[in-house]
């Protein structure tokens, strides 16, 4: 016809563009299984991993800088965000608004840096759905006693507060099934190995190396290739 195949397939910008090279990585666990603390220490390690800094309606705690751990906003500002569909997932956590900034995210994969959420397991569900290759990674605990005492000792919450996150961690364990890698946060530089080795692991996979060394794939004559990861 008068619109050749080729024609049509351009108008489409997914199938025109390049294959994604960043990496989208979500880490999940309940609060006190130190996830935090991993994520930082890996960041450290790996610098050219980009975080990503989430809004919330939860109250800085003390030491928190808006623009550091998150974007600190209003609930109406929350829900006009979620409105305008600025956010790429938004989830109620402990009775607070928690989401993504979307535009962000796909501008860093899109120039192909690799990203880190910290985030729950709702919002995982959500960023699959987005971002299907993104690597799940649930962080344990190494028993109920030990998550207890890390909520007791951070002291950054009331007692309520902490309870209502026991309660939850129930809840989210749950879930650990949904996710690719399993790490049990026992001994910090251990567990930080394993997430180390999961992001490396996941920067060899064919579709990441393709991307990132698209002419010495093509030099080889390599073909593309969608197939799955
Ligand atoms: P916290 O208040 O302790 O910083 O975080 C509470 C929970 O909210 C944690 O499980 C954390 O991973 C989750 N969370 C933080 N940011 C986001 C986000 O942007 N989206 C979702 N869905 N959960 C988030």
């Amino acid at each position: 016809g008068a619109f050749g195949d080729s024609t049509l397939w351009s108008l489409l910008p997914e199938f025109s563009m390049p294959p994604r090279a960043g990496n989208v990585f979500m880490v999940v666990a309940p609060s006190g299984a130190g996830k935090s603390s991993l994520v930082n220490a890996l960041l450290q390690a790996r610098p050219e991993i980009r975080l990503s800094i989430s809004c919330t309606t939860r109250a800085p705690r003390p030491g928190e800088t808006d623009g550091q751990q998150y974007h600190f906003v209003s609930v109406p500002a929350f829900e006009k965000m979620e409105r305008e569909e600025a956010l790429l997932e938004w989830a109620e956590v402990h009775g607070n608004y928690y989401g993504t900034p979307r535009d962000w995210i796909l501008r860093q994969t899109e120039d192909g840096n690799d990203v880190l959420l910290e985030i729950d397991w709702q919002g995982a569900r959500q960023v699959r759905s987005r971002f299907p290759d993104a690597i799940g990674i649930f962080i344990l605990p190494p028993s109920i006693e030990a998550l207890e005492a890390r909520l007791t000792d951070r002291g950054q919450d009331e007692p309520h507060v902490i309870a209502r996150r026991l309660l939850a961690a129930g809840g989210e364990f749950a879930h650990a099934p949904e996710f690719e890698y399993v790490i049990i946060n026992q001994d910090f530089s251990a567990a930080l190995a394993d997430l180390t080795t999961i992001v490396t692991a996941a920067r060899l996979r064919f579709r990441s190396q393709a991307a990132r060394h698209a002419n010495l794939f093509s030099e080889l004559g390599i073909p593309h290739t969608s197939a799955p990861l």
